[in-house]
């Protein structure tokens, strides 16, 4: 592991415009990032990556965008108001509040202060709706997204041809006052999930568990730099309707592990709709004459995570360089264009126009500052795939100078082919 690794990593965030502290100029606000021009393209980039893999890649999956304030009514059925405590305990003598789970013995890690009793703290963010004083309607901020899949699971089959098995899935915003936010991406209060519940027979539940479980593993392999990073954790503490449950790991995180859950959920949330709502949630097989309540298959993984995940995987010192290995697919940018000088009109026009040709279609970087050798490491430390070099020889045989981000090898190639080019790592 690279030293300060984290360290780097945020520090690489802050530099490049791929992650910044949230409303910096007042000081920041814990828990809370904002992503900067490279940093949303390559989340856009994960979130797009993860959203067809799920909806083109099984043909009964679809997705739904839910909203972010429910009724209250969601939360108590979903056990939230009761259940979604965290016991706390605080330092008398620096303050620093823990987790009462992490904590072994009675003392404080930070200072050795004696700590207070544990204390329950609900982490729903609760907000208020409405505009007159006294009147207004006490509400939250989801605490998880899937619950609007679970809300919407009738609307979806009643618009759609989908039959048991079938999936619906979703990325969106959840909010937590977690006790502890901290460790950059890792635990914030504003966070993104990407979750899919799977609907099944209660007798298939089984089958289809195994099934998500080596599907997803599969798919985050396909994406990190070191597959062999990636492992489950096995629960052995379990939720009463659960009969199994793994989290996805990045297991040599410096920070917490976590990146993705996958729970068998049976029909405890349809259930507690039902009952809550007065609705009937259950579903008729009128092939095989039966009426039952779905079972749930889930797989709820943190889009900010994955981010951080990925980074960490991904960053590489060589000698002097630092080289974001990215999946191409994730980068900010698929390439770069340089003119070999700055101050030559015709090299500037000619990479300009290559430029703006490839920009139609992928995302690309212009640079014509200091040197080439600074242009590449300025590159290498955002995961730029490849940089195109425009010289003088371009201006008579139309080939350009590709250079290899991973190899640091240099090629010529044609300029009509430098699409083609890009999109064979894509
Ligand atoms: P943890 O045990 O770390 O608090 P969790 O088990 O409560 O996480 P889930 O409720 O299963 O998490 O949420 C699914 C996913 O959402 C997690 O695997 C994680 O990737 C992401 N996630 C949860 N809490 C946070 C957070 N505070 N900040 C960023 N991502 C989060």
């Amino acid at each position: 592991m690279i030293d300060n690794l984290m360290e780097k990593i945020v520090s690489l965030c802050k530099r490049r415009g791929f992650v910044f502290p949230s409303s910096e100029i007042y000081g920041g606000l814990q828990g809370f990032y904002d992503f900067g021009p490279l940093g949303v393209e390559m989340k856009n980039n994960l979130k797009r990556l993860w959203w067809d893999w799920m909806t083109k890649e099984h043909s009964n999956i679809v997705g739904i965008d839910g909203a972010i304030i429910t009724n209250p009514k969601v939360w108590e059925a979903s056990g939230h108001v009761k259940n979604f405590v965290d016991p706390l305990v605080e330092c008398k003598k620096c303050h620093h509040r823990f987790k009462a789970d992490d904590i072994d013995g009675d003392k404080c890690p930070d200072c050795n202060g004696h700590l207070t009793e544990p204390k329950i703290f609900n982490i729903l963010v609760p907000t208020q709706l409405g505009v007159i004083e006294g009147e207004k309607m006490n509400t939250y901020l989801r605490g998880e997204a899937c619950q609007t899949i679970y809300l919407n699971y009738k609307n979806v089959l009643n618009t759609s041809r989908l039959k048991i098995p079938f999936g619906v899935c979703q990325i969106g915003k959840a909010f937590r006052n977690e006790v502890t936010p901290g460790n950059f991406l890792f635990r914030q209060r504003e966070f993104e999930q990407c979750d899919l519940q799977w609907f099944c027979h209660p007798n298939e539940m089984e089958k289809w568990f195994e099934y998500w479980k080596s599907e997803r593993m599969k798919w985050f392999k396909s994406i990190f730099t070191h597959p062999e990073n990636l492992s489950f954790y096995k629960h052995e503490k379990l939720a009463h309707y659960a009969k199994k449950a793994f989290d996805v790991e990045y297991a040599v995180s410096p920070v917490g592990k976590e990146m993705e859950g996958i729970h068998w959920r049976g029909d405890w949330d349809l259930s507690r709709h039902s009952e809550f709502s007065g609705q009937d949630l259950s579903y008729t097989d009128l092939e095989a004459g039966e009426k039952f309540i779905p079972n749930i298959v889930e797989t709820s993984g943190g889009v900010d995570r994955m981010f951080l995940f990925l980074l960490l995987d991904a960053y590489t010192e060589e000698e002097d360089r630092i080289i974001l290995k990215l999946d191409p697919r994730l980068t900010p940018y698929k390439a770069a264009v340089f003119p070999l000088l700055a101050n030559k009109p015709k090299l500037v026009e000619r990479a300009k126009e290559i430029y703006d040709n490839l920009q139609k279609y992928f995302s690309v970087a212009w640079d014509d500052r200091g040197n080439i050798g600074k242009r590449y490491y300025s590159q290498d430390e955002i995961g730029t795939p490849f940089c195109i070099t425009v010289d003088f020889d371009s201006l008579e045989d139309n080939t350009v100078t590709v250079r290899d981000r991973d190899t640091a090898k240099q090629e010529r190639i044609k300029i009509s082919d430098l699409s083609d080019r890009i999109k064979s790592v894509l």
